[in-house]
C-alpha cells in the first residue's frame, strides 16, 4: 500500500497494531501458564482479557475509518514474541522464569505504548476525536499494565532481599 498522506500512515499503523494485539492475545495464556508466582499469573490473565478488548476497540476505529478490520505483519512484535518463546523454553521455572516473563511482557507493552501514543496523536491531527478517545483509553491501560509489571518485578527483588 502506498503511503502518501497521514491518513494512509494512520491506517497502516492501525493494521500493524491490530496484528500485534491479536498475536499478544494468543501469547498471553502461554505466559500465564509459565508464571510461577500467583500475582504474575493473574496479571497475565487480566491483561489477556484487556487485550481482547483492545482488539474490539481497534475494530471500532477501523469502522470509523470506513475500513474493514485487517492486520498487516508486524515484524517488531513477531520478534518480541519470539524472544519470549525462547525464554520460556530455556529459563528454569521459578524466579528466573518469572523475571524473564516480566521482561518479555514489558517489551511488548512498550511497543504498544509507542504505537498507541503515535496513533492517538495522528487521530487528533486527522480530526478523528472518537478514534483518539478510544486509542487513548487503550494507551492508558497499556501504561497501567507496564507499571504493574514494574511493581511485580520490584516485589520479586524485595522477596529475595527478605
Ligand atoms: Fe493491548
Ligand atoms: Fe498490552
Amino acid at each position: 500500500m502506498a503511503m502518501t498522506n497521514l491518513q494512509d500512515l494512520f491506517i497502516h499503523h492501525l493494521k500493524d497494531i491490530y496484528y500485534a494485539e491479536k498475536k499478544l492475545a494468543k501469547a498471553l495464556p502461554k505466559m500465564a501458564s509459565k508464571a510461577t508466582e500467583e500475582p504474575l499469573r493473574s496479571a497475565f490473565e487480566e491483561h489477556q482479557r484487556q487485550t481482547e478488548e483492545h482488539v474490539k476497540r481497534l475494530e471500532q476505529v477501523f469502522e470509523q475509518c470506513g475500513q474493514k478490520a485487517s492486520g498487516t505483519t508486524c515484524p517488531a512484535i513477531d520478534g518480541i514474541v519470539e524472544e519470549g518463546e525462547e525464554l520460556m523454553k530455556e529459563a528454569e521455572k521459578g524466579e528466573a522464569m518469572d523475571a524473564g516473563l516480566i521482561a518479555a511482557a514489558q517489551a511488548a507493552e512498550h511497543y504498544e505504548i509507542a504505537r498507541y501514543g503515535t496513533l492517538a496523536s495522528w487521530a487528533k491531527m486527522l480530526d478523528m476525536g472518537d478514534a483518539q478517545k478510544i486509542l487513548h483509553k487503550t494507551l492508558e491501560e497499556e501504561k497501567q499494565t507496564d507499571e504493574k509489571l514494574s511493581k511485580l518485578a520490584m516485589q520479586q527483588v524485595n522477596r529475595k532481599a527478605a
